[in-house]
């Protein structure tokens, strides 16, 4: 037998990974253990429900692993009396948590394509944003997820996305820098071959400001 043979990793499956979730209660105790490293007492009065809220807190802040951007997306219209020029939705606004820290990155999204067979509605490319900022990311993946999805989903010409969020893990710890905002872009398809689809984009971006 070559024992040089690596085994190949198996998927995890959406319900391996229902059944490796911890209990609530396990997560409560978690965070117990967590006020205590911080140094407090987990069992004074103002800390007593605390567990209980934050694992709350983490059920919304985390959601978006329980939904599917591609069911979101599943629904499109053709009929747009011909329109077929881009689709800008911008100031979109969102709220995730970096996968380094767990501490809360907040911006605004700004999201842009070129129909091809089919317009979604506007409020999903919304709802597409949460669906991937409400997991552990980096601003990088999560600008990258956004526009795979609307691009499998409807095949656009082209996509445009533009996030700019504030770190609070760049705020309120290490170089404690307060009001910087990182930004991120991503295109494809027509937006990313034609410079002057990527001017007009962030020229309407900015329109009327
Ligand atoms: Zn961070």
């Amino acid at each position: 037998m070559d024992m040089n043979v690596k085994p190949k990793p198996v998927a995890q499956t959406a319900l391996e990974r229902v059944i490796q979730r911890p209990s609530r209660e396990e997560a409560e105790a978690a965070v117990r253990t967590l006020i205590a490293w911080a140094g407090d007492n987990p069992n004074r009065e103002g800390l007593i429900d605390t567990p209980r809220r934050v694992v709350d807190s983490y059920r919304e802040f985390y959601s978006g692993y329980d939904e599917d951007a591609a069911k979101i997306l599943e629904t499109t219209f053709s009929e747009v009396g011909g329109y077929d020029d881009i689709v800008l939705v911008r100031d979109i606004p969102f709220n995730s948590h970096c996968e380094h820290h767990m501490v809360p990155f907040v911006g605004k999204a700004h999201i842009a394509y070129l129909p091809h067979d089919g317009v979604v509605g506007l409020s999903k490319l919304a709802r597409v944003t949460d669906v991937f900022a409400k997991r552990l990311q980096t601003q990088e993946n999560l600008t990258a997820q956004i526009i795979e999805a609307i691009n499998e989903a409807i095949n656009p010409r082209g996509a445009a996305v533009m996030l700019e969020a504030e770190h609070m893990c760049m705020s309120m710890r290490g170089v404690r820098k307060h009001g910087s905002s990182t930004i991120t872009h991503r295109f494809t398809g027509v937006l990313a071959e034609d410079r002057q689809e990527q001017d007009r984009f962030f020229a309407l971006i900015r329109a009327g400001r």
